[in-house]
């Protein structure tokens, strides 16, 4: 992997491509900094070295120039965290762009506007990769978040740099803690898969089986695994399409040596919502009226037993409905025995949109080994894929 510290920025002039896809309020204010925070250390590394800095990003997907998601709304944001005057170039490529990036002196940092305003970003268009390229010197790469994408700024632009091309270092710790789990991992390694849908975790739990020892299934997936193996799901999000498949997932894991592990009960309510009737099941048995929507009591305390003697650990998906308070337990104890667990030396990764939301939300953020910024890119290298972005810079 080429890293960042084994390069020379001295007068360098560095496209980095960061990962500023932030949320904006109505009046186009940013409300959570996290992706911007997780770019400093790159921006300070290469600012300490000599370097300036052309920071390239992506903002929502706009059709056209929509000034709605102009990058200059987050100008303010992106100084402050960085501690740093920062200029905005309002174009992206061509004279104006590379004039203003040669102007740059080391230490400076200049934030262009939205790439998406050109179509040519997303089909990763050769010519306008080119132009990109011209702006700098070295390319470095640092938005784990598109490292699935083969875009113009993620990974065609790469060629145009031979050797002046590296890892950012959010991109280098996203990548080493996936494979501290997915190639390097200390047994028992364990994987909890939860959120709302089997279909949309096939390849990843299929990929995961020949690398784990358990596999603890929450969320809506449960039902169609309970259905299939002849269990009453009541008004349980199911798939019934996928029983089959669920059933063979479960031939393959024992085939393979891996203990699949479901809840024993489940907290369900009578309607889709926060203040619905509660009532505990045992998971084979709910009756038509009522939807699982949390792992139950003594799952909690099966699941924290099987987490506690855990040395690695990755973590996808909430247990339940966690947006309703009066259901995330289940979550809200999955994530107490990951922090107890990491607390005693085991490795966890939590990915994937909406457990990260959990973690958050829960005050875990600090209790885990490592919080992927990527809920995509994480996703795909669960998957086993090689992603463009990474690729592109190992060429
Ligand atoms: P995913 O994006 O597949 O990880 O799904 C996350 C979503 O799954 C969250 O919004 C949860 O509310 C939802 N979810 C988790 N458990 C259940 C359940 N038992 N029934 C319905 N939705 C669920």
């Amino acid at each position: 992997m080429r890293t960042l510290q084994y390069q020379n920025f001295k007068n360098q002039r560095v496209i980095i491509r960061v990962d500023f896809n932030v949320p904006l309020n109505d009046s186009q204010e940013v409300t959570d900094l996290t992706r911007i925070e997780a770019a400093n250390p790159t921006i300070q590394h290469i600012i300490s070295q000599g370097g300036s800095c052309i920071l390239l990003s992506h903002l929502g997907r706009p059709k056209g120039n929509d000034p709605k998601l102009s990058l200059s709304h987050i100008l303010k944001s992106v100084s402050s965290v960085l501690g740093l005057p920062v200029d905005f170039c309002s174009t992206t490529i061509g004279e104006e762009a590379e004039a203003a990036t040669k102007a740059l002196q080391p230490g400076g940092v200049l934030l262009m506007e939205n790439l998406r305003y050109h179509e040519e970003e997303m089909s990763g268009d050769i010519t306008f990769s080119k132009n990109l390229s011209k702006l700098g010197t070295f390319y470095v790469n640092d938005a784990f978040g598109t490292a699935h994408r083969a875009h113009a700024s993620t990974s065609i632009i790469a060629q145009f740099f031979k050797e002046k091309k590296c890892f950012g270092s959010l991109l280098e710790k996203e990548v080493l803690a996936i494979e501290k789990v997915m190639d390097k991992g200390e047994s028992p390694i364990l994987a909890i898969l939860g959120g709302a849908k089997v279909s949309s975790k096939i390849t990843i739990i299929e990929s995961l089986l020949d690398k784990i020892d358990h596999l603890i299934i929450g969320g809506g997936m449960v039902y169609t695994f309970t259905k299939a193996l002849g269990g009453k799901v009541g008004n349980s999000i199911c798939e019934p399409d996928y029983c089959e498949y669920a059933l063979e997932l479960l031939e393959k894991a024992k085939t393979k040596g891996v203990k699949i592990h479901l809840p024993v009960d489940v907290l369900a309510g009578d309607d889709f919502s926060n203040n619905a009737s509660q009532k505990t099941f045992d998971v084979m048995e709910i009756p038509e009226g009522w939807e699982a929507m949390d792992a139950g009591p003594k799952s909690q305390t099966i699941f924290n037993d099987i987490i506690l003697g855990c040395k690695t650990i990755l973590w996808n998906g909430p247990m339940g409905v966690f947006e309703f308070p009066n259901f995330a337990k289940g979550t809200i104890a999955a994530g107490n025995s990951i922090a107890a667990a990491t607390k005693a030396g085991a490795f966890s990764l939590v990915g994937g949109g909406d457990s990260v939301a959990a973690v958050k939300q829960f005050g875990f953020e600090n209790k885990m080994s490592y919080i992927s910024t990527g809920g995509g890119a994480m996703l795909e290298s669960l998957e086993g894929k090689t992603l463009p972005g990474i690729a592109a810079l190992n060429k």
